[in-house]
């Protein structure tokens, strides 16, 4: 994980947001390889393994959002890197894309085409790895990330559900776009339906 993604972390706990302390451990250029990460609110403590922050496993509350697709799921072929980009209007560096789920698997293709931008993985499939433009987060029950700070954000087909929709709502900056990868969801409150067709919808945050 980037160093400098920590201030933008929270607490996935049912609490007021609040800056995560990190201690870390091994470091890599400005990747931390291995750390601890305290919530001064709760007092719970998120370790830092292999590149990757972990936030789930800290009891099994129910409320979670399922994690398996509900049925049977629209065959479309995944968005390419250029139309993706197109969809999120996004132009020039600078912030933070968030991808959840199998969407991660996008962060290759979105950074060849733009310099600059940090990516943010939630959840991603064991096949994807960190990069020095992609953080990974493990969170099963939302995404610990602050409200309002992302540029853009992409839902996968594996998470494209209320719950998730929902808190891709809320680390959406206002004007900034939504793309999930089935066009059968309804987006939202908070979010505008931009477009939908072809296995993808785009909504933009008001
Ligand atoms: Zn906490």
């Amino acid at each position: 994980m980037h160093i400098d993604l920590t201030e933008m972390l929270r607490c996935p706990e049912p609490h007021d947001e609040a800056f995560l302390v990190m201690s870390t451990g091994e470091m890599r250029g400005r990747m931390v390889r291995s750390g601890l990460l305290g919530c001064p609110v709760c007092g719970r403590e998120y370790p830092l393994m292999k590149g990757v922050a972990r936030f789930s496993g800290s009891g099994e509350r129910g409320a979670a959002p399922s994690a398996a697709p509900s049925g049977a799921a629209p065959r479309s072929p995944l968005p390419d890197a250029e139309t993706l980009q197109a969809l999120l209007d996004l132009s020039g560096p600078g912030g933070y894309v968030v991808l959840v789920g199998s969407a991660a698997r996008h962060a290759v293709g979105l950074a060849g085409l733009m310099g600059g931008i940090h990516y943010v993985g939630i959840d991603a499939p064991p096949d994807v790895e960190e990069l020095s433009v992609l953080s990974l987060l493990a969170c099963d029950t939302m995404i610990p990330l602050r409200r309002a700070m992302a540029r853009a954000v992409v839902v996968g087909r594996d998470r494209a559900e209320a719950a998730w929709l929902a808190e891709a709502q809320r680390i959406l900056l206002p004007g900034r776009r939504l793309v999930v990868e089935r066009d059968d969801v309804t987006p939202p409150a908070g979010l505008t339906q931009v477009a939908s067709g072809q296995g993808l919808l785009v909504a933009e945050r008001r």
